[in-house]
């Protein structure tokens, strides 16, 4: 035994540990107060210690925590149809997680075609930049080089094009073509937005090739980008989508939702979860929609949105030497840094602003869904204060040098 921690050092954590929070903040056991801007990676859709939530999880904790899939679950059928009721989709499998939503989106595309006697179409298209977990196959799907050096062959079925390039997708269909998978918005490949036109494209693509468009919303979707999901800015309908992160307010908890004619191969025995959709999820899945479904909601994600983008534009103008460019949409921006971006996160943070970096060099701003013109006041303020100190330093730092 040694003193060093005995978790694996996967994660490059911060030494930083909180107590408790309340709404936007976070408090530290020394009763420190962070803005938090990041919301557990997109996941504290409601912010910390939500009445509702907090009421619906104790509520169901004192009467039943988990059965497994054996029996019914009430508060599983009834959000299933909820989420049915107010997407393109007519059913939904739960797992627990972003990974174990895409997986079984994967197997779906692909047994939608065995079923149809098309079993040699398996591969799916995707894109550059793409993040869809850390499984095997979602590594796979991913194609980051980084996430896949070290283990092993590559789960076969992925051909990847550039972003938003529709000559590519084109090009890159085949007989073992099933289908494409997207995130309308790259959340960890940099905050990048596929032009809704270009979804629309796909949509065409997949309908003349007899594909099934597959999109990733476990960042985006549940109302992070001022739509209840983020398909909906393009007008189009999907066949298939993986949800999590917002979904479950914090409680792990993620979906695969699909249009019945999608979903046909997935019949009793094909797949599967011990864990998935058991009832403290169910309970919290529902009173998230509760809110997010209230209305002016995601009237007030778009305000909030939108008050924000200008605020950062007005912090872009100010330090054009830190920051080049806002991007996102809703309450999913990122600032693309000129600084490095981990220099800006730790600045930020130095302010008592919790953020998060994303590919191309940007950093994300998550805030809880609930965020108001003071928390988003707030912390343009300390934007604008981290980002002078971080000026400061480095022209400190180019003096020493001199
Ligand atoms: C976070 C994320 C995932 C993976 O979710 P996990 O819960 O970490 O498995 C998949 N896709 C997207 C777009 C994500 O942002």
């Amino acid at each position: 035994m040694t003193d060093a921690s005995a978790l694996m050092p996967v994660f490059a954590r911060s030494p930083l540990a909180f107590e408790r929070g309340e709404g936007c903040w976070l408090i530290t056991a020394e009763g420190d107060r962070y803005l938090d801007f990041a919301a557990g990676i997109a996941v504290n859709s409601l912010g910390h210690g939500h009445p509702h939530l907090v009421e619906a999880l104790k509520t169901q904790a004192e009467k039943l925590w988990h059965v497994s899939n054996l029996y019914s679950i009430p508060e599983g059928e009834r959000l299933a149809k909820r989420l049915a009721d107010n997407s393109f989709a007519d059913v939904v499998f739960f797992a627990n997680s972003g990974a174990e939503a895409l997986e079984a989106s994967i197997k779906l595309a692909r047994k939608h075609f065995h079923h149809k006697g098309e079993g040699e179409r398996y591969r799916l298209i995707t894109f550059e930049g793409a993040f869809h977990g850390r499984t095997l196959a979602t590594i796979a799907a991913g194609g980051q080089q980084k996430y896949l050096e070290g283990f092993g062959p590559k789960v076969e079925g992925f051909d990847q094009v550039p972003f938003g390039d529709l000559a590519a997708v084109e090009a890159a269909i085949g007989p073992e073509t099933a289908g494409v998978l997207v995130e309308p918005l790259q959340g960890e490949g940099g905050v990048r937005v596929l032009p809704p036109s270009t979804l629309r494209a796909l949509r065409e693509i997949c309908d003349r090739e007899g594909l099934l468009l597959v999109v990733d919303e476990v960042q985006c979707g549940v109302g992070r980008t001022g739509k209840l999901f983020a398909y909906e800015h393009a007008g189009i309908l999907p066949d298939v989508m993986a949800i999590a992160k917002g979904i479950g307010g914090g409680f792990p908890m993620g979906a695969c939702l699909a249009t019945r004619e999608a979903a046909d191969g997935m019949t009793a025995g094909v797949h599967g979860s011990t864990f998935g959709g058991n009832p403290l999820a169910m309970a919290v899945g529902n009173a998230v929609l509760d809110v997010v479904l209230a209305p002016g909601f995601l009237e007030h994600v778009q305000q909030m949105g939108l008050l924000f983008r200008q605020r950062l534009a007005e912090v872009i103008d100010a330090h054009p030497s830190s920051v080049a460019e806002v991007r996102g949409e809703g309450l999913l921006l990122g600032l693309r840094c000129v600084a490095p971006n981990g220099d800006v996160v730790v600045a930020l943070r130095g302010e008592g602003l919790l953020t998060v970096g994303a590919g191309e060099n940007v950093v994300r701003l998550l805030p809880p869904l609930i965020a108001t013109e003071v928390e988003i006041g707030e912390a343009v303020a300390r934007i604008d204060r981290g980002l002078s100190a971080l000026e400061g330093r480095m022209i400190g730092a180019r003096g020493a040098a001199e």
